[in-house]
């Protein structure tokens, strides 16, 4: 299957030249040598444990990730050190969402720390116009095994108890915070596992914190089949509690391990039978939002190329302004550049996750990344094939 798509008049992914203007000769050839690395199936996949493993060996593989896989799909180590990609996506009209890139964590202290780092990351996104917001994992600042107990309407312990309410205090810190300072936070959608719990406290922060604007954002997951009905019915209940609606969509990131689950515990899939079905509802959810910009705040937030034209069509065709600031679309940094560049060219109002945070905590972001850019069934894949047409069109190959 071709990688172009193109509407008849409105605009086209196709321009390489737009996609790849803020890449010079040498670093569009990086990115096309890593491309064309990771394309091998048997490299991504053993390269990204074995860099792991190196790098808790203490082995000094650091260098060569930073300048390859990092170099491609993170910012920096702080969010100081990403500036220069702020600025570089900002020359190009497109907008920064900070992504604290490490994983999952346990402790207490580890959620405190993670906390600060938000803190400082709305700071610095309050004094910098091409920033507009930070992103934020629950599990970040919230135990896993918690999440799920509550999801599943457990009985807490007294001592589980306890730990919940510091959750809650720290989701409700962070939200004031990112009130004060009139930064939007955009909540990760996790596991449908722990996902309740989630969607909870995010509506109860929406109630309190966006009675003016939208500042704080839930996303939903278009490939649950629950979620369609759950966007329009949250609305609904936004519309009655008279604040607005920040909503986050995509199609969902944690499938196989989704299908995986309800099938072991022997539960109903919850994700759609088809790619058909999920497209289908995506597309649904873009239209729902656009026709309820007055009180919906949306962040198309996907690599694909037909929503993204539709995310397109349906503002010029509503004869809404492409600044609106309720209308956003957003792509994943070193990722579907000719999406993000060529909307922001023709005027729409993007922006790129800038995935930060030192080296060693952000590997399993970078195999994902890896992962997805593989080869499949002997198919270039589709950054490849587009940095292949522009080093072409340079004359460097
Ligand atoms: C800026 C940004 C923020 C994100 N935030 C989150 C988040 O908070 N939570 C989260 O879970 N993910 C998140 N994601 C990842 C997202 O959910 C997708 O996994 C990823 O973007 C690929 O989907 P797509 O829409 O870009 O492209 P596409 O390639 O068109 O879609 C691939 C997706 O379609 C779905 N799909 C594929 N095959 C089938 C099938 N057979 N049946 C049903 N559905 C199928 C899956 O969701 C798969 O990931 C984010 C992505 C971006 C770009």
């Amino acid at each position: 299957m071709s990688y172009t798509t193109t509407t008849e008049s409105l605009i086209s992914f196709d321009n390489t030249e737009i996609a790849f203007a803020h890449k010079d000769d040498r670093s569009l050839k990086r990115a096309y040598r890593l491309f064309k690395m990771i394309s091998q199936p048997w490299l991504s996949s053993t390269g990204a444990s074995l860099s792991q493993f190196a790098l808790k060996a203490g082995l000094p593989v650091k260098g060569i990730i930073k300048n390859t896989l990092y170099a491609q799909f993170c910012g920096g180590e702080s969010v100081e050190k990403s500036l220069p990609t702020i600025n570089e996506l900002a020359a190009a009209n497109v907008l920064t969402v900070l992504d604290y890139g490490v994983e999952a964590k346990d402790s207490e202290a580890d959620f405190d720390r993670t906390l600060a780092e938000m803190e400082h990351e709305i700071q610095f996104a309050k004094d910098n116009d091409h920033v507009l917001c930070i992103s934020c994992k629950l599990t970040g600042l919230a135990r896993f095994a918690l999440l799920e107990k509550l999801h599943a309407g457990k009985p807490l312990t007294p001592q589980e108890e306890a730990e919940w309410e510091r959750t809650q205090e720290r989701v409700n810190e962070i939200s004031a915070f990112a009130h004060k300072h009139d930064v939007s936070l955009y909540i990760d959608a996790e596991e449908t596992w722990i996902q309740k719990p989630i969607d909870d406290i995010v509506t109860r922060m929406m109630e309190k914190y966006n009675q003016e604007k939208a500042i704080i954002f839930n996303t939903v997951q278009l490939y649950r089949h629950d979620r369609l009905s759950y966007l329009k019915d949250a609305f609904a209940e936004a519309e009655k509690g008279d604040y607005f609606y920040g909503i986050k969509l995509v199609r969902g990131a944690y499938m196989e391990k989704e299908r995986e689950r309800a099938r072991r515990l022997g539960y109903e899939d919850p994700i759609n039978p088809t790619k058909v079905a999920t497209d289908r509802d995506f597309n649904e959810a873009i239209t729902f939002c656009i026709d309820h910009i007055d009180r919906i705040s949306v962040c198309v937030a996907t690599h694909n190329e037909e929503s993204n034209l539709l995310f397109a069509r349906l503002i010029e065709e509503r004869g809404i302004d492409k600044q609106h600031p309720h209308a956003f679309s957003c792509q994943l940094l070193g990722m579907s550049d000719h999406i993000t560049f060529n909307l922001a060219n023709a005027g729409y109002r993007v922006g790129k996750y800038i995935p930060y945070g030192p080296v060693k905590d952000v590997v399993p972001y970078l195999s994902r990344r890896a992962k997805e850019n593989t080869s499949v069934g002997g198919q270039m894949s589709r950054e490849l094939q587009l940095l292949k047409r522009e080093m072409h069109r340079r004359n460097l190959i």
